[in-house]
C-alpha cells in the first residue's frame, strides 16, 4: 500500500513494515481505531492477539477489540457487559408487560364467552312468553269469576 505508514505505526512513530501486522486492519485515515484499542489493550498485546489468529479472522477480530475499547471507554466499570445488562433488562421489562398483556386479553375473552352463552340462555327462554303462560285463563274459568 502506498498510504505511508499504518494509524498505529504512525501512533508509535515507526517505520511500517510491509508485513505489518496492524496496516490491514488499522489504516492511517482512522486514528481513533488504534488509538481506543491501545489505550483499553495496549498495542502491542493487540498485535499479539492478531498473530495468533488465523488471517481470515483477523478482520473481524480487530473490529471486535475495538468494539470493546469504545465500551470500555464508555463505561469503565461495566464496558460491554453494561450493554447487555441493559438489553437483558429490556427483555424482562417486555416479557412481564407482555405476560400482562396476554392475561388480559385471556380474561377479555371469558367475559364474551360468558356473555355470549348468557344471550344464548335468554333467547332460548324469552321472558316476554312466560308473562303470557301465568296470565293465561280458560274462558270457563273467566265466566265463573264473573258470576
Ligand atoms: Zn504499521
Amino acid at each position: 500500500m502506498i498510504y505511508g505508514r499504518c494509524a498505529a505505526c504512525k501512533s508509535q512513530r515507526r517505520r511500517c513494515p510491509s508485513d505489518c501486522i496492524f496496516s490491514p486492519y488499522f489504516p492511517p485515515n482512522d486514528p481513533q481505531k488504534f488509538a481506543s484499542v491501545h489505550r483499553i489493550y495496549g498495542g502491542s498485546n493487540v498485535g499479539k492477539m492478531l498473530q495468533q489468529l488465523p488471517h481470515c479472522v483477523r478482520e473481524q477480530a480487530a473490529n471486535t477489540l475495538y468494539l470493546e475499547a469504545q465500551c470500555r471507554i464508555q463505561d469503565p466499570v461495566y464496558g460491554c457487559v453494561g450493554i447487555i445488562s441493559k438489553l437483558y433488562q429490556q427483555i424482562h421489562e417486555t416479557e412481564v408487560e407482555l405476560a400482562k398483556i396476554q392475561t388480559q386479553i385471556a380474561y377479555y375473552k371469558f367475559q364474551n364467552q360468558q356473555f355470549e352463552a348468557e344471550s344464548n340462555l335468554s333467547s332460548l327462554a324469552p321472558q316476554g312468553n312466560n308473562m303470557e303462560m301465568e296470565h293465561f285463563q280458560w274462558p270457563s274459568q273467566a265466566l265463573n269469576y264473573s258470576n
